[in-house]
């Protein structure tokens, strides 16, 4: 029986104000030394299903892996970013409470301990479940990896995945949302209307999450008095809480956070030659 969704809900925790302000400082910092040139960047990310099923419940299909490989695909091709999938690295565990396992639970961490399938700073864990509570999924960020490494990647409510039972949500952009926070994107309603927001410039901030399919000409809905009045709310970026259907767009500045990201937390996974991220500045590691 598929469970009523009545809007999107991701248990990714928000950051407190003095990690927030902490990041800014980190990411001016290296951006200053790396000189990253977002435009010419590129990064292909393996990516690892893990789906827990108990019993019949929850198995996911080759071809939704393969349309949700395509999703994300095409929602991050403006950033350079591309994911890669062999179904021989499919894992499916048969495991009633890890099926079920709440965000932060021992279950997740027993779970992850027992089913890694790739070291975190080489790719991606992406698991599958049925964690209830509405849930659609959830993601840990980058820099929290160095510090918890088992915990790190995205968990997704199995009905999210492509041709999925989670309707309105079952195109596989819950999983473009999550990659999102993977990568070291906030939702564009993080902080609400107290700077700097979610620290990217060009997404206006707003007071909370829009939900649904809200209509443009509806402008603005929930946006800080703080923008100027032309500043509309980001009703079609992935990271915020539409529907499916209605999630289109990372914006520019989101793209180079994500670089910025990577530079500074995921920086094994760009390969020599291909990143002109300087070495110099991925020599130094950032310490979180
Ligand atoms: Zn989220």
């Amino acid at each position: 029986m598929a469970e009523d969704i009545l809007g999107r809900r991701c248990a990714t925790h928000d950051l407190g104000s003095g990690d927030v302000a902490r990041m800014v400082e980190l990411e001016r910092d290296f951006r200053a030394r790396s000189r990253i040139a977002e435009s010419t960047l590129q990064v292909t990310i393996p990516v690892r299903f893990i789906h827990i099923v108990s019993g019949a419940q929850g198995v996911v299909t080759r071809q939704q892996r393969e349309d949700q490989i395509a999703v994300m695909n095409a929602a991050f091709a403006p950033a350079g970013v591309s994911f890669s999938h062999d179904e021989a690295q499919v894992s499916e565990i048969d495991n009633a409470a890890f099926f079920a396992m709440g965000h932060g639970s021992a279950a997740e961490r027993q779970c992850k301990s027992q089913t890694q399938a790739i070291a975190p700073e080489q790719g991606l864990n992406f698991y599958t479940a049925r964690p209830g509570g509405g849930l659609l999924g959830w993601a840990t960020f980058p820099h929290e990896m160095a510090g918890d490494p088992v915990m790190d990647g995205v968990v997704m409510l199995d009905g999210t995945l492509p041709g999925g039972a989670t309707a309105d949500f079952n195109k596989g952009k819950t999983a473009v949302h999550e990659v999102g926070h993977w990568l070291g994107l906030w939702h564009t309603f993080q902080g609400g209307c107290f700077p700097p927001g979610d620290e990217v410039a060009d997404t206006p901030a707003h007071s909370g999450p829009n939900f649904g399919k809200p209509a443009d000409s509806g402008q603005p809905y929930n946006r800080c008095p703080s923008e100027p009045s032309s500043a509309l709310c980001p009703i079609h970026n992935y990271m915020n809480y539409v529907d499916d259907d209605w999630m289109t767009e990372f914006t520019d500045g989101q793209i180079q956070r994500i670089w910025a990201q990577i530079g500074m937390f995921r920086s094994r996974l760009l390969q020599p030659g291909v990143s002109n991220v300087r070495e110099s500045a991925l020599a130094a590691p950032v310490v979180w």
